[in-house]
Parts: structure tokens; C-alpha cells; sequence
């Protein structure tokens, strides 16, 4: 490399100033795009690229990368799990989106703007959240549903006793165990039943003074069948201590489509003094925390030190907010889209793309409805597509089964129709349209 050729390719500085270049860097901060320019720069000095052509290459580079600046990409869900953890859970309505963009700068969040005073933090979001559960006499919110056990269990039996039937010790996923994080609180498990089978009866002997709860915890990952009994919520009351549901799957009415899942008003109105459940779930909303109960208690959780280490943030109070009060979010719309509606989808998807359409099932997944299939319908393609789908420039998710790809529309927002097939032509070569 002569001296020559070493003084003519552009400087950082120089490169990072260049029109379309700095406008990347605006959008996606000065580091990530001054790698690409170094990464340009000893391409140079190696002799593949001359040096009039590094600005070009890093301005090539950029337009293959997404516009952000995280390493988060936006995927299509096509595998049929409708709440897949791996891929963050339900997908937020537009109108929740919009609602996390407008709060993501400096909004009223905690003021009162009338008098300029303070304001109940995330009043917006809590009182949408009463207003969808008014057999709640108090609501709060917490990080997820996790959070929100965590702050029951600590304010109400920290040092004590929690009740539990042995079939409800749940592990939820990842290795992640309901008693483990009980335990975490300094709270003792005191097991009642055996796996299969719980009675009333098991409850009442093992309450007493050093109880500081009893828990029910909907098993929303497995069903057992056969010999089996567990007590309902109606029949764990009058016991003298409080109640606590951990339903999971963040119904707060009940679903006639999902008859067997548990939800908010119900076991309130069965008694339970406090139910928990996880907002990104079947409510189709952010990662959050509900706790619903009595007034009473409610206001205590609300009070307890841990409550501050577990709040949710601007972003998510936005979305809640907009997802309870908004158009039906799109998980719930996924669940309850007939199957003749996904049929006529992957029809038209099939007749444009040359592949087979195909029935398949669906799940709702996530910590919901376990055991419940879906009717659904989609694509058919070989198994090998499976991989070149998901490493494509817009990664789509399937499920592989009996030997084949299957591209699921159940969990597909039919508004990425479009993009879906373009990702399809884009790993099977076939031309747009017929
Ligand atoms: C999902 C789930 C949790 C955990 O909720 P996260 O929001 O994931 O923290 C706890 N209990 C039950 C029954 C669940 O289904």
C-alpha cells in the first residue's frame, strides 16, 4: 500500500459528516455508524475498496440495516402460539403504539396540569383498569406478573406462612418456578394435597396464626387429567386469611371462546381478596403487573417499600391505558378470528405464492388457555424454509410439523399479509403474482 493510497481514503470525521451518513448517525447514534466507517476505512488500507468508494460502501451498508438503533428486529409471528414469550408476548394495538410514542418524551405522567401540583401517578391507566374490573375495589400495577406476586407475597406473608396446594408449584417457563419466587420473599410454603388432588378440607387444617395467605395458582402451562380435585376459589374464603388468584393469562372477564380460563371478575366475585395476572397476555397489552383486590388491600400493597422497586414505567401506564380503552388489541382479534376468515387468507396467500393451503391448530400459548387448539389455517412449504425464513431480511417465525413448514395465520395481524409474502418470494425465488 503505497503512502499515497494511505492519505486519500476519507477521515472519520470527513465520512461521518457526509449527508446521508450523518443523518444515520442521528438516527442511530455516532458509535454504531463510525464501526462501519472504520470497518470501510481498513478495507481500504487492505486494497478491496478505493478510496473514493468507502463513503459509498458505508452508505451501502447502512441501507441494509434497520433504521434503529437497538438490536431488536421486528418479526412475523407466523407459528401459531398467539402469546409467544420468545417473541414478546402480544403484539400491541396501533393505538397502544401510538400512545408509547406520544408518552416516550416528557408527559404529565405524576402532575396534575390544572393546579401544577402532583398527580396520582399513571392515573390514566389505573382508573381504565378499574373501570374494566369494577369488582375491584383497588387496582395497582407492577413490572409483570411476577412482580406482582413477589410485592403480595412480601407484603402479606413475608416471615409467615403461605398456603398452596402441591399441584399448583408451578414452573412457568425457563426454568422459572412460582415457588422459588415465593420463597425469594421470606415467605415459607406450607403444602397442602398431593399432586393430583386438593380438598377444602386440607386448607382449613393448615391455616393458623403463622398463615399470611393462601394462594391459588392457575396452572396455565399444563392441564392433569383423570383423578384429580382442586378447590375453587368460592370454597377458600372464610378461612381468616386473605385470598390471593395468580390467573396468569390476564382475562378480566370471562371469554366464551376459552371457557375453562379463569379471569379477574370472576374469582373476585368468588371471594378472592386480590388476584394477579400479567398484562401481556390475553389482555393483548404491555409487560406489566395487575393486581386487583379489595380497597383495603390494595392500598397496603400500594404503600409497601418493594411497590417503588416494582412500578412500571411512562411507556407502559401509555399502553395499558390505550390498549383498556382502545380498538380490540390484536391478540384478542387473533383469538377470536374464525377459522373460515384464516382459511380465505391462506387461500389467497397460497393462490398468489404457488404453495398449498393448509389447515393446521393454533395455540394461545404464553401461560394461557393450555391444552385448547385453535382451528387455523395457512401455508404449506418444504421444511427447509423454515431457516431461510427466519435469517431473511424481514424474519417470519413458523412452526415445523409432520415434515413440513407450516406458516400459521392465526398469529399473523392480516395487515402483514403483504409482507409475509414478500418474505415467502423472497426464499422460494417465485415472481409476485399470477
Ligand atoms: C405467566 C404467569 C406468571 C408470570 O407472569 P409474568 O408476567 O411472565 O411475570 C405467573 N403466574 C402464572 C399463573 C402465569 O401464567
Amino acid at each position: 500500500m503505497t503512502e499515497d493510497v494511505r492519505r486519500r481514503i476519507p477521515r472519520t470525521d470527513a465520512v461521518l459528516a457526509e449527508d446521508p451518513v450523518a443523518d444515520a448517525v442521528a438516527a442511530l447514534g455516532r458509535e454504531r455508524v463510525k464501526d462501519l466507517v472504520v470497518a470501510a476505512q481498513d478495507r481500504a488500507r487492505r486494497g478491496e475498496l478505493a478510496p473514493g468508494d468507502v463513503t459509498p460502501a458505508v452508505v451501502a451498508e447502512l441501507a441494509r440495516l434497520d433504521r434503529t438503533a437497538t438490536a431488536l428486529r421486528p418479526v412475523i409471528n407466523a407459528t401459531g402460539v398467539l402469546l409467544h414469550t420468545n417473541l414478546g408476548r402480544a403484539p400491541l394495538s396501533r393505538a397502544a403504539r401510538e400512545a408509547v410514542v406520544a408518552a416516550a418524551g416528557t408527559t404529565d405522567v405524576e402532575l396534575e396540569l390544572a393546579t401544577g401540583e402532583r398527580g396520582r401517578r399513571g392515573a390514566g391507566a389505573l382508573d381504565a383498569l378499574a373501570a374494566a374490573v369494577p369488582d375491584a375495589g383497588g387496582v395497582h400495577l407492577a413490572n409483570n406478573g411476577a412482580a406482582a406476586l413477589v410485592l403480595a407475597a412480601t407484603a402479606l406473608a413475608a416471615g409467615r406462612e403461605i398456603v398452596i396446594a402441591r399441584g399448583e408449584m408451578v414452573e412457568i417457563g425457563d426454568g422459572f418456578r412460582i415457588p422459588d419466587l415465593l420463597r425469594s420473599t421470606g415467605a415459607r410454603l406450607h403444602e397442602v394435597g398431593t399432586t393430583n388432588r386438593v380438598h377444602r378440607r386440607d386448607y382449613i387444617d393448615a391455616v393458623g396464626p403463622d398463615t399470611g395467605m393462601v394462594l391459588k395458582v392457575h396452572p396455565s402451562n399444563f392441564v392433569v387429567t383423570g383423578f384429580t380435585s382442586s378447590v375453587a376459589t368460592a370454597e377458600l374464603t372464610g378461612l381468616g386469611v386473605p385470598v390471593v388468584v395468580d390467573i396468569g393469562s390476564g382475562l378480566l372477564a370471562p371469554d366464551a371462546s376459552l371457557p375453562a380460563e379463569p379471569d379477574a371478575a370472576s374469582a373476585l366475585r368468588a371471594g378472592a381478596d386480590l388476584v394477579t395476572a400479567s398484562g401481556d397476555k390475553l389482555l393483548g397489552g404491555p409487560q406489566a403487573g395487575l393486581l386487583l383486590g379489595t380497597a383495603d388491600l390494595v392500598h397496603r400493597l400500594r404503600r409497601h417499600p418493594l411497590a417503588r422497586a416494582l412500578r412500571v414505567d411512562k411507556l407502559t401506564l401509555a399502553a395499558l391505558e390505550a390498549t383498556l380503552r382502545g380498538p380490540e388489541p390484536p391478540a384478542r382479534t387473533m383469538l377470536h378470528t374464525s377459522y373460515r376468515a384464516l382459511r380465505r387468507r391462506a387461500e389467497i396467500l397460497a393462490a398468489t405464492l404457488d404453495v398449498p393451503a393448509v389447515d393446521c391448530a393454533a395455540a394461545v400459548g404464553g401461560g394461557g388457555a393450555p391444552g385448547v387448539e385453535l382451528p387455523s389455517a395457512g401455508l404449506a412449504l418444504p421444511v427447509t424454509a423454515a431457516a431461510a425464513l427466519r435469517a431473511g431480511t424481514d424474519p417470519v417465525l413458523t412452526r415445523v410439523e409432520q415434515g413440513r413448514c407450516v406458516v400459521d395465520l392465526r398469529s399473523v395481524d392480516p395487515h402483514d399479509d403483504e409482507r409475509l409474502a414478500a418474505a415467502v418470494r423472497a426464499v422460494s425465488g417465485s415472481e409476485p403474482g399470477r
